[in-house]
């Protein structure tokens, strides 16, 4: 129970890596608010959070949109009355070589990756200087560390989310806030899914470790971050990757 009575946030909580942390942190006994685009998703994952015993709510929420983001903080305050930690987890990918990159795919992954960060920790962040406490973990990810072929702007949004990572963790640092980053390798998810068998064998041949990352891996170190146990660690990123980048 290394989470019980606290409430957490997590965006792009309705698939994937976010639904396994919203699930996880409930189990450690927090409640958890879940946004989504997809309404659907987050209800669902709500229901499932709620099976474990702990209150839960899903809320429709674009994290791209500064007014959504708040709309959304009001919403789970009005249900929950605090919010202890946010995890920055929405986020998509639209793969394509650089030169031929159109303008809507580099805008739309910064605005959701990147920008969708900014927005949420901004206003989630007043609320925790209120509190004078809180904890906000970013979901960044190896490309953001070594760069890929074909992910120049998702690799853009992940290195910015680290840089945003570090200034948070120094402007809110003696706010009693700590700021993380966890910077997932290959984890099995949908995002994932949909890339050609023979990539995936290639990244399989470079990972020490010998196997894929799950959504299980990904919420242990960012539970480690939002509890107790990393007080005195801020502005760091925390690689799991299975050693593909050591
Ligand atoms: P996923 O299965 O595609 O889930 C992403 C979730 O984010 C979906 O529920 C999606 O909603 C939601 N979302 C997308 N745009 C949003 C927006 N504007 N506002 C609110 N929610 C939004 O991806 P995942 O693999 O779990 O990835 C989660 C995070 O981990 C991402 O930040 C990703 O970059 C990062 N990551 C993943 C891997 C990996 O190998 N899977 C590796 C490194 C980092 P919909 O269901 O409506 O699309």
């Amino acid at each position: 129970m290394r989470l019980k009575d606290k409430v957490a946030l997590i965006t792009g909580g309705g698939r994937g890596i976010g639904r396994e942390i919203a699930l996880f942190f409930a189990k450690e006994g927090a409640d958890i608010a879940i946004c989504d685009v997809n309404i659907e998703s987050a209800e669902d994952t709500a229901r499932e959070v709620e099976k474990t015993g702990r209150k839960a709510a899903g809320f429709k929420a674009d994290v791209t949109s500064f007014a959504s983001a708040e709309d959304l903080v009001n919403k789970t305050l009005d249900k929950f009355n605090k919010i202890d930690i946010l995890v920055n987890n929405a986020g998509i990918t639209r793969d394509g070589l650089m030169l031929r990159m159109s303008e809507a795919d580099w805008d739309a992954v910064i605005n959701v990756n990147l920008k969708g960060t900014f927005n949420a920790s901004k206003v989630v962040s007043k609320i925790m200087v209120k509190q004078r406490q809180g904890k906000i973990v970013n979901i960044a990810s190896i490309i953001g560390l070594i760069g890929n072929i074909g992910q120049a702007n998702y690799a853009a949004s992940k290195a910015g989310i680290i840089g945003l990572t570090k200034s948070m963790a120094k402007e809110l640092a003696l706010r009693n806030i700590c700021v993380n980053a966890v910077a997932p390798g290959f984890i099995q998810t949908d995002m994932t899914a949909k890339l050609p068998e023979d990539v995936k064998e290639r990244m399989l041949k470079s990972i020490p470790l010998g196997k894929f990352g799950t959504a299980l891996d990904v919420a242990k170190t960012c539970l480690f971050l939002a509890s107790g146990e990393s007080d005195y660690i801020t502005g760091q990123v925390i690689v799991v990757d299975g050693g593909m980048v050591m």
